[in-house]
């Protein structure tokens, strides 16, 4: 059997029965499980602080440290050289209390913000769980951000204490402190005694702090988090996130990440963005598995290595690490063991039918897609472990989660009646992706942008930006970003359709589309196109895929030109930039390429 995707692509059905499945899965009866579920029950499955309130520190480390897991590997560091660093669920609050101490000791108070400025290392993750112990609130940047983005978001933040390296430190903030005015403490992880002006070293301060015994006692609703979104559509927006959202990242590690008590589980994301604390951190220490760190960047072998030699159960990873990997040959995962991987999942952008088809072929599973933003805190539609995958589909809402396709109006808003927003008629009637408020983990504004947090909610939903189309059974199929979608000769084309047609061409390893305005069609379609390793542009190659294009999509779909590039610009999260293609074509002003990664 296939499923067509919006535009009638056919694409086989992946179908899950106990004999593909290697442990019977969490939501193993969707209906069922999602009509029973609700977010009160899922707050009991947690402890709670002593004497109440909440905080995800307790959740994610000290009832753990202080029960039958104390002993359980929490953390395991893959470093650069290949040695490992273990740190139990013991070992992790003992870091976790000294840092809290030292933040106390420091006059840091509850909801005052500590920034990190930190690679994958042991260090980040005892700073982000003893701020949250301590009842502050955490924002960590990219590691490779430069100065400004830097400075840009810690004023913004008014972050009073920042977490980072020595050379860090030299490079990008030490000559931005007189713009910094509440900057108080610059803690440096790697001081080793040597003094460097207008830092202290945080390992000297953790040796002497007494370990704070008991976590601050934060309410549900108070402030934990802030992250700045990726910046793929403009200039990055502080969402601010409470305790509360623990609950959330509990019923989604066991929902859409399938995780279960044994697993090893391997987070590839980096931790200066939203994935990297939501599912690179907090999910899995509160379900109390192994989380596996690589403190490395991505690397084909590298990674393959890890996924053999840690023997990696539950993999998170995301659609441009797929790619590199499927640009570099299925017959390199060849020579690994990746029997103990059981479940592979990907989030941060559109997942291609073609990658999670390479997964079935390479990694001898498919890949399961899912959505969330910045803004959700957690994923809210997925595919999970016992679905059967329709390639192309984001999946369904999970359990606790109510997601709708909303007509929207000339204005760009949705159509309300009586104060309701109105649903699209049909399944595959494109409209915007919304959901109904009350999860935990929502985000509760934009840091100093009260309006623009107020635009994102409209006639009982909250509004995500995105366009989509449900089909019949309820999957949910991603169609573009509002603003990237293109409008030609009366079609509305998602750039995601034409880019995974393009990757189905044996020469292409990554496409990003963006339509060019014109004067009779309103815009055509343009393609950006990385080549496969030993393929070289010519004209020859570009009329060969812009037929390619036209016999898989029509010709009203498919891209009128394509151009090659080295390298499509991605965000620090992975997300092809196309906003900034399009401005270059158009020769228009880059705006904020402050989450722009530096690529050769
Ligand atoms: P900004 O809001 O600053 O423009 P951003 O939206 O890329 O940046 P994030 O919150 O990191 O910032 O990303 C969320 C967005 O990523 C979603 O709104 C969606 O457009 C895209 N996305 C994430 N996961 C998926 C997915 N599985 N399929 C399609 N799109 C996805
Ligand atoms: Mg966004």
């Amino acid at each position: 059997m296939s499923a067509e995707t919006p535009t009638g692509t056919a694409w086989p059905v992946i179908r899950k029965d106990a004999s593909t499945l290697a442990v019977l899965p969490h939501l193993a009866d969707y209906d069922a499980e999602r009509a029973a579920f609700s977010w009160d029950d899922a707050r009991r499955a947690l402890s709670g602080l002593p004497g109440g309130g909440l905080n995800i520190a307790h959740e994610a480390v000290d009832r753990h440290a202080a029960g039958p897991l104390a002993a359980r590997e929490a953390l395991r560091f893959v470093r650069a050289d290949g040695s490992l660093e273990s740190i139990t669920y013991a070992g992790l609050a003992d870091r976790v209390s000294r840092f809290a101490a030292v933040l106390r000791g420091l006059g840091v108070g509850r909801g005052e913000r500590v920034f990190s400025l930190l690679g994958r290392r042991p260090e980040l993750y005892a700073a982000v769980l003893g701020t949250l112990k301590a009842g502050s609130v955490f924002c960590p940047l990219f590691s490779a951000f430069g100065p400004d983005p830097v400075r840009q978001r810690l004023r913004l933040g008014s972050g009073r204490v920042l977490v980072t390296t020595r050379s860090l430190y030299r490079k990008k903030v030490a000559a931005l402190r007189a713009d910094l005015p509440d900057l108080q403490h610059v803690l440096l992880v790697d001081a080793d005694g040597a003094p460097e002006p207008g830092t202290l070293d945080l390992a000297a301060l953790l040796d002497t702090a007494e370990p704070l015994e008991a976590a601050a006692a934060t309410r549900p609703g108070d402030y934990a988090l802030l992250h700045f979104t990726s910046g793929t559509t403009g200039t990055p927006k502080g969402a601010q996130h409470v305790h509360e959202a623990v609950v959330a990242h509990w019923a989604t590690g066991r929902f859409a990440l399938d995780l279960h008590e044994d697993d090893v589980y391997w987070c590839t994301a980096d931790p200066g963005w939203v994935t990297g604390t939501s599912y690179g951190i907090i999910a899995p220490l509160v379900h109390g598995v192994t989380a596996v760190v690589d403190e490395e960047e991505l690397d084909v072998d590298r990674w393959y290595r890890i996924l053999a030699e840690q023997r990696v159960t539950v993999w998170y990873t995301a659609p441009t690490a797929l790619r590199m990997l499927m640009k570099a040959g299925a017959e390199r995962a060849a020579g690994y063991d990746l029997s103990a991987l059981r479940f592979v999942a990907s989030v941060g952008e559109p997942l291609n039918p073609e990658v999670v088809l390479w997964g079935q072929e390479s990694l001898g599973l498919p890949i399961h897609d899912n959505w969330w933003q910045t803004e959700t805190g957690g994923i809210m539609i997925a595919n999970y472990a016992a679905m059967d995958i329709r390639p192309g589909s984001m999946g369904k809402p999970l359990p606790g989660v109510e997601a709708a396709v909303l007509m929207r109006g000339p204005d760009d808003r949705p159509v309300l009646r009586d104060g309701e927003a109105v649903e699209v008629e049909h399944a595959g009637d494109v409209g915007e992706l919304a959901l109904r408020p009350g999860w935990p983990s929502m985000f509760r504004g934009y840091l100093n942008e009260e309006a623009r947090y107020r635009k994102c909610f409209a006639g009982g939903w909250y509004l995500t930006g995105d366009l989509a189309t449900r089909d019949d059974d309820g999957y949910f199929w991603f169609v573009g970003r509002g603003d990237d979608v293109i409008k030609s000769s009366g079609h509305l084309i998602g750039p995601f359709e034409v880019e995974s047609a393009l990757m189905e061409h044996p020469a292409v390893a990554e496409a990003g589309v963006i339509g060019v305005p014109d004067e009779v069609a309103g815009e055509t379609v343009k393609a950006f196109v990385e080549l496969r390793p030993g393929r070289e542009p010519s004209s020859e190659l570009r009329l060969d895929i812009i037929g390619f294009a036209r016999r898989r999509l029509g010709a009203a779909v498919a891209p009128r030109d394509i151009e090659f590039v080295e390298a499509l610009p991605h965000t620090r999260s992975g997300k092809v930039l196309r906003r900034l293609l399009k401005a270059r074509e158009l020769g228009l002003p880059e705006g904020d390429v402050s989450t722009l990664e530096a690529r050769p």
